[in-house]
């Protein structure tokens, strides 16, 4: 008997059934842009070993003009049926189904020769794009047709038609975007035609045997989106014109509500889904925010939809589905939500990987293998990078001892999960846990080593991270003025008027702690008052008239930094404008190009500028103190002078720009080559 009886039970589509109920959502990872098939085909096949269902690849442009970007992969040629035969022949010798998305960006391709209904520039893009005739129209439609043709030529077993997130097909649906009046616009009707004809078009060519997914934007989180009605009366059409299932598309690309980030509450839009339920004849999947395999039979035991889309949780996990079917729920590497390694990496061109998981998308190159020449490896820290150093030798056969001065595991893990809207932090830190417990290494907490404890070991790893920076002001020595630490993880007193110095990654995390009373990513409702988000049966494109609504900020916070340059800029690509946001909303003040002149009964005095100008006193009754960290190697140093080799990673190594991802990534590196 499993746990998981909904998420594991077969879905019969009629001519093919589903061996359960997890979809692997598409993802851009730009694995197919590398050309090297057999290492695109190796990522699927071990998805498709680890259990999924049906995966759906990332977005393949039709054509140049509605490709993503120049050099995107597209199916358009013969030679493009070669490459990818290869990999749908290894998901299907790994037992899995495939389809292949085809993606229009329409105006959201970044390239001058994009296209769209009417030409209405993108707020997230340079170009503006031309507007189609009735020609063009008819090329798009059959080259998106073409390309469903040559994909099940391929081999795919269907394709994904990406109707959501504000590309190409989407573009026609809203007046926000389609501006025409002639039979694409205008009209709800008209303008719903070209999706339902690019549907009926694929069908007409395919024939019945061959999925057909339509991802259909169900909220559009824009002014002027779509209505529930229009959603329900386009997934009618859309089922009458061939698709086999429905997929869920949350918000277009330009909205200005967070969809997918870690401080998006699980599951918050399964409840759009199930507004469709019952009122179509074909499976209906819903996505966002689903990562653990509880939240995805909750979601289908209630009724909120037939299938789950998960994809980030698969760049985590690939043997997620395994590792529910087999009840080791505790050992699914989880996903945090971060977008570090995955959405960060293909907006900044990036190969995905994930934070959690370096072999993400690296499959072929970095393979964890037994040793040949089993060593004692001592490793000190218990952070992200001590670790994954740790957990990977001990996988590879190695003897390994862990040393931490602290009573748990996690490092600087322990701090992040304090954060609200980092909730998932919880789950990491249990994660290692798990897997140190299960494994055979040697745990020793509350123990400070020295060099005389490690100089017996075959290989030492220093991964003793880093200790804050001493930004040295004037009065930083009384008793108001706290680190970072001291709050987050010594939860001591702070006061109602707060000025934090340093705006990193930390000091926003900090401001966000300080400003914030219960979390709403753990309160769906009120995250979505937060952000202004409605039911799309009310209001055009689900969001709220009154905007976002948030609580009042529990404190009065002032964040600065020097750089004169605007605040939270270093923060994560996808992610950063979400915090700015957020602390814009608790009314922050934040300020750049400070200088830090001293502390003192009137609270903290700075100025501006080479000639330390304008002063101004922030009143506050306390300060906190985030000004960027340092690496702790006074063992790795020790270590040196005494002749004991060692290997340093993590902040230890390097405190710039030191994050979980680097530290997980180095750690495992360098095991595999022990
Ligand atoms: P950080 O990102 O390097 O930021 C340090 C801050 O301190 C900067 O605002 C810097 O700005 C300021 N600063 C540097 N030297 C200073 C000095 N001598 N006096 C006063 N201020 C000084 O470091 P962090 O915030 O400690 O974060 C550490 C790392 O943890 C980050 O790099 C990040 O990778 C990771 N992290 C990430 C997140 C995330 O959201 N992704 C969250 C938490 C932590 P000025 O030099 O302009 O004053
Ligand atoms: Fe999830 Fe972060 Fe990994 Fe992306 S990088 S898959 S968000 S854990």
């Amino acid at each position: 008997m499993t746990n998981y009886p909904h998420l594991l039970a077969p879905l019969d589509l009629g001519f093919t059934t589903l061996k359960n109920r997890v979809l692997m959502g598409s993802m851009h990872t730009g694995l197919e842009e590398t050309k090297d098939w057999a290492r695109v085909a190796e990522f699927y096949a071990a998805r498709a070993r680890g259990g999924v269902a049906l995966m759906v690849t990332g977005g393949i442009g039709p054509n140049l003009e509605g490709s993503v970007l120049p050099g995107a992969a597209m199916m358009t040629t013969d030679k493009d049926v070669e490459n990818h035969t290869v990999i749908t022949k290894a998901v299907h010798e790994a037992g899995g189904k495939i389809a292949m998305q085809i993606l229009h960006a329409g105006r959201y391709a970044y390239s001058p020769k994009c296209v769209a209904p009417s030409p209405v520039k993108s707020p997230i893009s340079p170009f503006p794009p031309t507007a189609l005739d009735e020609e063009g129209i008819e090329k798009q439609i059959s080259d998106i047709v073409t390309a469903a043709a040559l994909a099940q030529k391929a081999g795919y077993d269907g394709v994904e038609v990406m109707g959501s997130e504000g590309y190409f097909l989407n573009q026609f649906l809203v007046t926000h975007t389609n501006k025409r009046e002639d039979r694409w616009g205008g009209s709800y009707e008209n303008r719903m035609r070209l999706p339902v004809e690019v549907v009926r078009r694929i069908r007409e060519a395919v024939g019945e045997n061959f999925i057909i997914i339509y991802r259909l934007s169900m909220i559009d989180l824009v002014p002027n989106g779509s209505t529930h009605d229009e959603v329900v009366q386009l997934a009618k059409a859309v089922e009458a014109a061939g698709a086999t299932i429905i997929n869920t598309g949350i918000g277009w690309h330009e909205a200005r509500v967070p969809t997918i980030a870690t401080s998006v509450p699980r599951r918050a839009f399964a409840w759009v889904t199930k507004k469709l339920m019952g009122q179509v004849n074909i499976p209906l999947i819903t996505s966002n925010r689903i990562n653990m395999p509880d939240v995805a039979e909750d979601v289908l035991a209630e009724g909120c939809a037939d299938m789950v889309s998960m994809a980030r949780p698969l760049l985590a996990d690939a043997d997620f589905v395994a590792k529910a079917a087999a009840d080791k729920v505790d050992h699914i590497a989880p996903c945090i939500g971060c977008n570090q390694a995955c959405l960060d990496h293909t907006f900044g061109g990036k190969l995905t990987s994930c934070l959690v998981n370096p072999r993400a998308c690296h499959e072929t190159e970095l393979q964890i293998t037994p040793t040949e020449t089993v060593k004692t490896v001592g490793v000190v820290g218990a952070g992200p990078a001590g670790l994954s150093a740790a957990l990977t030798a001990a996988e590879r056969g190695h003897k390994v001892t862990i040393f931490d001065r602290s009573d748990r595991v996690g490092g600087q893990l322990n701090m992040a999960r304090q954060v609200p809207g980092k909730e998932e932090f919880h789950g990491l830190v249990d994660w290692f846990e798990t897997r140190v417990n299960d494994s055979t290494i040697t745990l020793k907490l509350n123990t400070e080593a020295g060099v005389d404890d490690l100089k017996h070991f075959d290989e030492v790893i220093i991964a003793t991270g880093v200790v804050p920076r001493d930004p040295g002001i004037p009065g930083q020595d009384r008793a108001n003025v706290l680190t970072y630490i001291d709050v987050l993880r010594d939860k001591a007193e702070v006061g109602q008027k707060v000025a934090v110095i340093g705006a990193g990654g930390i000091g926003f995390d900090v401001s966000e702690y300080l400003v914030t009373g219960d979390s709403p990513t753990l309160d769906l409702p009120e995250w979505m008052k937060e952000w202004g988000v409605a039911d799309p049966a009310e209001v055009r494109g689900g969001l709220a008239e009154s905007g976002p609504q948030p609580e009042a900020p529990t404190r009065q916070i002032t964040l600065m930094q020097r750089k004169a340059k605007a605040l939270g800029k270093g923060l994560g690509k996808t992610t950063g404008w979400i915090h700015r946001a957020a602390l814009k909303m608790k009314n922050v003040e934040m300020i750049g190009g400070v200088n830090y002149e001293r502390i003192d009964d009137d609270g903290l005095h700075i100025s501006f500028g080479e000639a330390r100008e304008n002063p101004r006193v922030i009143d506050c009754d306390t300060v906190v103190l985030c000004s960027g960290q340092i690496s702790e190697r006074t063992l790795a140093d020790a270590l040196e002078e005494e002749g004991v080799a060692c290997h340093v990673i993590g902040g230890a190594d390097v405190a710039a720009e030191l994050d979980a991802k680097r530290a997980i990534n180095q750690g495992t590196r360098l095991a595999v080559a022990l």
